[in-house]
């Protein structure tokens, strides 16, 4: 048997295991994929001991990804530009670092941008992937940040434009995790992210997920918007990894049932 796995720290919440496992298995392949919480500083001692233990491939997150990079031997250019890795592949005792979240992100868009306005809002980790995703699209990129000074030093990193409040755009991509929180309210979420005054645009992605519609999935829906939802983000990068490690087309709607749970 062939493992993979994700590690983090939380990573009990993670719906990876369920929709990996799911893919493995319409695939008929030999793979198991487990939950592997490790804390920072044993991260890289257990990075380095995987390989050994039969894993083949890790995927990466919170609060990982760039620690991830930092280890890896080699990185794509996803990776290396954004500045983090959630994708690791162990071949040959060597270590190959990757960014799935970008090219997750655009998948799971599912149409083009190039050309179309696209408003990010957050300036964390999940934002450095979506703006360099939607640049490298073609889109013409704003990022906004509850701090101000973050954003102004990611739109700096990324050579796009830096606003002071949430601009109209063809696209809103919502990168904070404002609505992680089930009692956040409508309300709440527009003081948070200051959306008062603005209407919802025509496509809004929220990678916040959680049991039900997010808070900015509601306020998107109510104005007409089309909303991309953090599971099908997370369907997006999983694909992406599977696809790298196993080379074969990864089962999408396997992938959507599974992560979206019974
Ligand atoms: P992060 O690096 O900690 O960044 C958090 C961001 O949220 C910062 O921009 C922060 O603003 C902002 N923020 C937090 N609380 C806020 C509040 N009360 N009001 C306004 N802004 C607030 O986290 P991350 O790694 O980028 O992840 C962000 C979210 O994306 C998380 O919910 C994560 O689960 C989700 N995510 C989903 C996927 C997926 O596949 N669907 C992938 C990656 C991440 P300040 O700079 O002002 O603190």
């Amino acid at each position: 048997m062939k493992l993979a796995g994700v590690l983090g720290h939380p990573v009990s919440h993670s719906r990876s295991p369920a929709m990996m496992n799911a893919a493995f298995a319409e695939l008929g392949l030999n793979w198991h994929y487990v939950r592997l919480p490790v804390p920072s500083a044993l991260f890289v001692a257990t990075v380095r001991a995987l390989p050994a233990s039969g894993y083949l491939g890790a995927n990466v997150t919170i609060p990982h990804k760039v620690a991830a990079l930092e280890l890896a031997d080699e990185a794509t250019g996803a990776a290396g530009a954004i500045g983090a890795a959630n994708t690791l592949s162990f071949t040959d005792g060597a270590v190959a670092a990757d960014n799935t979240d970008a090219g997750g992100l655009l998948a799971a868009l599912g149409e083009p941008v190039m050309g179309s306005t696209a408003m990010v809002l957050g300036a964390g980790g999940a934002a450095r992937g979506a703006v360099w995703a939607l640049r490298e699209a073609g889109a013409e990129v704003s990022v906004w940040n509850r701090t101000l000074t973050r954003a102004a030093a990611l739109a700096a990193d990324f050579g796009v434009r830096q606003v002071d409040r949430p601009q109209a755009a063809d696209v809103l991509v919502n990168t904070t995790s404002v609505g992680l929180d089930p009692a956040t309210t409508e309300e709440d979420l527009i003081d948070a992210l200051w959306l008062d005054g603005l209407d919802p645009p025509a496509t809004v992605v929220d990678m916040v997920y959680g049991d039900g519609p997010t808070p900015l999935a509601r306020w998107a829906v109510r104005g007409g918007g089309r909303v991309v939802d953090g599971l099908e983000v997370l369907v997006g990068q999983g694909a992406l990894s599977l696809e790298w490690w196993t080379g074969r087309p990864a089962p999408l709607d396997v992938m959507r049932r599974a992560a979206r749970g019974p």
